[in-house]
């Protein structure tokens, strides 16, 4: 299957849903695993809601997830022309007409369907019509003929199977507006057939479009790609994945501190698996990806399971990438810069920082101490872990650092236990505590020694006086 395309044809909403970023996965894993195109196509009919920015939200994911995609992306507002084509192609050859019903009419007709429990609520009144008989001053619309028998319709979804529709189901649809603009089932439609789409892979609340759009290439006469749709995407209760939920959008996960490579890995396995495999790189999925194992029921969206991964990949991010990664987070959280002392110090202390953190967030906090400079302020748990009794401990502990010719954790941890070993209590934890809260003016991180070496003597000492200076 060489000439397989794909497409990723979203609404710019403004925002990336993780929904979606799956189905754009899917088609680039699908396209890729193929050796075939995944091309993008922005829906943007809406001119109302249009803006640039959310064009760039489409793009900006794409790139955070690192899905590149093949030609030039294209724009279903710029096609409307061939839309309209097409509609007056279906006009002339006698498959579509034009139907001049009133808001009225239409309405009357829906509350007769709905009396009558039909989902096709138009009456085709104006099917066979003449067009003679044309109201005077009302702009028409356009409407498909679909099917009158008492037949149906069959499509072999390649995630659901084999899906059937009874005609009587299916409503001449609109594929022009009065205003003459053609309708989305339209447009997609032309859309998929001139770009040579292969392979419709979509959430499955499109599956009922599926067969209205079958109408359209049956009339005219153009081959139908291969369909596969797409479960939703639950909360943990069940609902459709909404913002009550949590984070929603690309952007939401970004900005929590979470790897693109561990959405990715989450998104592909939420609906698709390959035996028991949990952590899959890119160069697997792609190997991997298949329709064959996409799950047919909606799954449910796992927060706590996407940390853990995230945790996974942020173990085995290079160094100088989190770093990278931590900059803007660390100004954002801490007003805090990077500069070659906190880089230095970083890099040592990187392999500990990041075993712990599952987040990027989680890193950023635990490892700005790193990062600052006296003075810098204790958060209020730091700043009950420094009252009282933590004085003359620290005041032992500044003599007996400041004594020590070689300073390595293990040096740093000898005195904090020879000071503990003088306390009434005799715990470690009493020592060493007020030394973390005094060194990184809070009261998580790695191993408080080893942040000491990393300091370096002077730096150490300099910020115990600093803190005994604040009980003052
Ligand atoms: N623009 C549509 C959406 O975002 C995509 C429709 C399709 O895949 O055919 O839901």
């Amino acid at each position: 299957m060489s000439s397989v395309v794909t497409r990723f044809p979203p609404s710019p909403t403004g925002f990336m849903h993780i929904g979606n970023a799956r189905t754009a996965i899917y088609n680039w894993l699908f396209a890729r695993h193929h050796d075939g195109k995944f091309v993008v196509r922005i829906e943007d009919t809406d001119r109302a809601r249009h803006s640039e920015e959310a064009v760039e939200a489409i793009f900006k994911g794409l790139d955070w997830l690192g899905l590149n995609y093949d030609n030039e992306p294209v724009s279903q507002f710029a096609q409307r022309d061939r839309h309209i084509e097409i509609a007056k192609q279906l006009l002339e050859s006698g498959q579509a007409y034009y139907c001049y019903c009133s808001p009225e009419e239409l309405t009357e007709m829906r509350e007769t369907a709905k009396k009558e429990g039909r989902s096709a609520v138009y009456d085709r009144r104006w099917r066979d019509r003449d067009p003679s008989e044309a109201p005077e001053g009302v702009s028409p619309v356009v409407r498909i003929k679909a099917p009158i028998d008492d037949g149906e319709s069959v499509v072999n979804d390649l995630v659901q199977g084999e899906v059937r529709v009874k005609h009587e189901n299916l409503d001449d649809f609109i594929i022009l507006r009065s205003d003459g603009t053609p309708t989305y089932l339209l447009s997609v439609v032309v859309d998929d057939h001139d770009m040579g789409i292969t392979h419709v892979i979509r959430g499955d609340d499109h599956l009922n479009n599926t067969f209205r759009q079958k109408i359209i290439y049956d009339a005219m006469g153009w081959d139908l790609p291969h369909f596969g749709h797409l479960p939703m995407i639950l909360g943990q209760d069940g609902a459709k994945l909404s913002k009550r939920h949590g984070a929603v959008s690309l952007e939401d996960f970004e900005a929590k501190g979470y790897l693109p490579e561990a959405v990715l890995n989450y998104l592909l396995r939420l609906g698709w698996s390959h035996g028991n495999d949990e952590i899959i790189s890119r160069a697997q999925a792609i190997e991997w990806f298949t329709l064959d194992h996409v799950v047919k029921s909606a799954a449910k969206f796992d927060y706590d399971k996407l940390e853990s991964l995230n945790a996974h990949y942020m173990k085995e991010a290079d160094d100088e990438r989190l770093i990278a990664l931590m900059t803007p987070f660390l100004h954002e959280r801490h007003k805090l810069a990077i500069d070659e002392i906190a880089k230095t110090r970083l890099l040592k202390g990187m392999t500990e920082l990041k075993d712990r953190a599952k987040t990027l967030l989680q890193l950023t906090d635990e490892g700005a101490f790193y990062a600052k400079e006296t003075p810098y302020d204790f958060d209020e748990k730091a700043q009950a872990t420094l009252a009282d009794d933590a004085k003359p401990v620290l005041e032992t502990l500044l003599t007996q650092l400041t004594a020590l010719n070689s300073f390595t954790a293990d040096d740093v941890q000898q005195v904090c236990k020879d000071v503990a070993g003088n306390l009434r209590d005799g715990k470690l934890g009493k020592v060493a505590m007020p030394l973390r809260a005094a060194l990184t003016g809070t009261t998580v991180s790695p191993s408080i020694f080893h942040a000491a070496e990393i300091l370096g003597q002077e730096e150490t000492t300099a910020r115990l006086a600093f803190a005994l200076e604040k009980i003052k």
